[in-house]
């Protein structure tokens, strides 16, 4: 997490904690178009703990990290 910066939800803190393979494995999932589902599976492998309409909600930028 960089100094400074307030993270409205825990699952932009956990992305912005990921090593660069994992974010650019992430990215790469989401502009393929993959199952949501699929994806929340693969990131509760690599630490995440968070529920799957929580991790939903940040995708589709519908959180708090999102609202002006
Ligand atoms: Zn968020």
């Amino acid at each position: 997490m960089s100094a400074g910066t307030v993270i409205a939800c825990k699952i932009a803190g956990w992305v912005d904690q990921l090593d660069d393979d994992d974010r650019a494995e992430l990215h790469k999932f989401l502009t393929d178009g993959g199952s949501m589902a699929a994806l929340f599976e693969r990131c509760k492998t690599v630490g995440l703990v968070a529920g799957l309409t929580t991790f939903k909600d940040h995708l589709k930028e519908r959180c708090a990290c999102v609202a002006e």
